[in-house]
């Protein structure tokens, strides 16, 4: 069975980067009736916060992403000992003594030489009276995993294809500080392998990671699991934003922005298929497939959101909305104005024009005559605004905009909005008469 697995750090909110990360992973899992499980990393007690992983599961319900089992590190550390202990006898971790201030010389000699800026195993060539001083002055060594530089680094990735990293050219990644606290690597490593993750997509920032943890897998004796590093995503401009980096789901909320116009468009952002206001998650799942990602970056644009938002706007039937609407608004009235909106929060502006009060329009001579002539000629029947304008033009001669601007005007206060035909009816009898009235013979 297919399992997959969100792992973010609860430091901060939700961006659209790792919600579209979330949704691709879920997509991944469910596409082939798998398991998707929400992983709190949350390692990090100094930066971890609870409202933050709160306002994960949030965006996550919001979203419709349900998580089928929840995870949190924090609460797996004893595991993470275990694991650490066996690489440990094994060889594969080893005390460094650096200092932040060490390593960062040592990087700028490296860097001055022209070479590449690689740990240089300095803690391997001490000897034990060293080490032991080293503890005796009170320095609380940081570990780091020892990569093996004969073992080959290479995976086949969903999205990159044939991948490959020379592990020489890799620093041995510090996995633990001196304190006792976990980095990122083998923490992730252990989960994957005791939570039966079988696919691992994330960003391309990640691949270097993965690299390392392909090695890490192996010395626990696990299989590593398929990896898949997504293009990243990036604004409109083709940059890497800031802005991106802090929009989150409140945001798009805010904005009237549905969940479902959100999802189908970073269903397929940055592959070959094209962006369509899908609402149905099924048709989005089959037509899910990791080859379809291509490597440039994915281009997120507002414009094309807002876009899929109102096509999936227009498409709503009256049962998915009815609880979102004013008061008294019923099927009609979502049929009147619902192809005049971009998003829901705009149905009340329209529908003001059914309750009122309405905007007053001051008429010339010419059209109050008019406009009392509509007033006198109104008869109600299933459809009076055709009987109205039919009526009106044999009568008067009028067509066109000088036939249908004025009684809009009248009628709604607004030059544009939706189509008096359907209006009308709910504006009903005696308001319609009442409010041709008014623009006629009052001001
Ligand atoms: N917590 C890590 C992050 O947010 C998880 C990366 C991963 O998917 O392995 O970057």
């Amino acid at each position: 069975m297919t399992t997959t697995r969100f792992a973010p750090s609860p430091t901060g909110r939700l961006h659209v980067g790792n919600i579209r990360t979330a949704l691709h992973n879920w997509m991944l899992a469910k596409k082939s009736g798998g398991k998707f499980v929400l992983r709190i990393d949350d390692t990090d007690a100094a930066r971890s916060k609870e409202e933050y992983v709160d306002a994960i599961r949030a965006d996550l319900v919001w979203l419709g992403i349900e998580a089928d089992s929840e995870e949190r590190q924090s609460q797996r550390l004893d595991r993470y000992d275990a694991a650490f202990e066996k690489l440990k006898q094994a060889g594969r971790v080893y005390p460094a003594y650096e200092t932040a201030q060490e390593l960062e010389l040592k990087r700028k000699v490296q860097l001055g030489r022209g070479l590449p800026p690689i740990y240089d195993r300095g803690a391997l060539e001490l000897k034990e009276e060293e080490r032991a001083a080293k503890e005796a002055e009170g320095i609380a060594p940081h570990w780091r995993f020892k990569l093996d530089h004969d073992e080959a680094l290479a995976w086949d990735d969903g999205v990159r294809g044939a991948s490959k990293f020379d592990p020489k050219l890799l620093s041995d990644p510090v996995i633990r500080r001196a304190d006792g606290s976990w980095l990122y690597m083998l923490p992730s490593t252990v989960d994957d392998i005791e939570m039966g993750i079988t696919h691992v997509l994330r960003g391309e920032d990640h691949v270097s990671n993965t690299a390392v943890q392909i090695q890490m897998f192996t010395a626990m004796g696990a299989a590593a699991p398929e990896f898949a590093h997504e293009a990243l995503l990036v604004g409109k401009e083709g940059k890497l934003s800031k802005r991106l980096g802090s929009l989150g789901c409140d945001a798009f909320r805010e904005r009237g922005i549905e969940p479902e116009a959100l999802i189908a468009t970073l269903a397929r952002l940055g592959t070959s298929l094209p962006v369509e206001p899908i609402s149905d998650r099924s048709a989005l799942l089959s037509t899910f497939h990791l080859s379809t990602f291509g490597r440039a970056p994915a281009k997120f644009d507002d414009a094309e959101l807002d876009r899929i938002n109102t096509a999936i706007v227009h498409a709503m039937p009256f049962e998915a909305v009815r609880h979102r609407l004013p008061e008294g608004m019923d099927q009609a009235g979502w049929r009147a104005v619902q192809p005049n909106i971009g998003t829901i929060g705009e149905v009340a502006d329209w529908w003001r024009l059914v309750t009122g009060p309405i905007d007053r329009i001051e008429f010339g001579a010419e059209d109050r005559t008019y406009l009392a002539q509509a007033a006198a000629m109104l008869a109600w029947s299933d459809d009076p605004w055709h009987c109205l304008t039919n009526a009106l033009k044999d009568a008067t001669g009028r067509k066109g905009k000088a036939l249908f601007l004025p009684l809009r005007q009248a009628l709604t206060g607004m030059d544009h909005g939706p189509d008096m035909g359907e209006l009308l009816p709910l504006i009903g009898e005696a308001e319609v008469r009442a409010r041709l009235q008014r623009a006629a013979y009052s001001g």
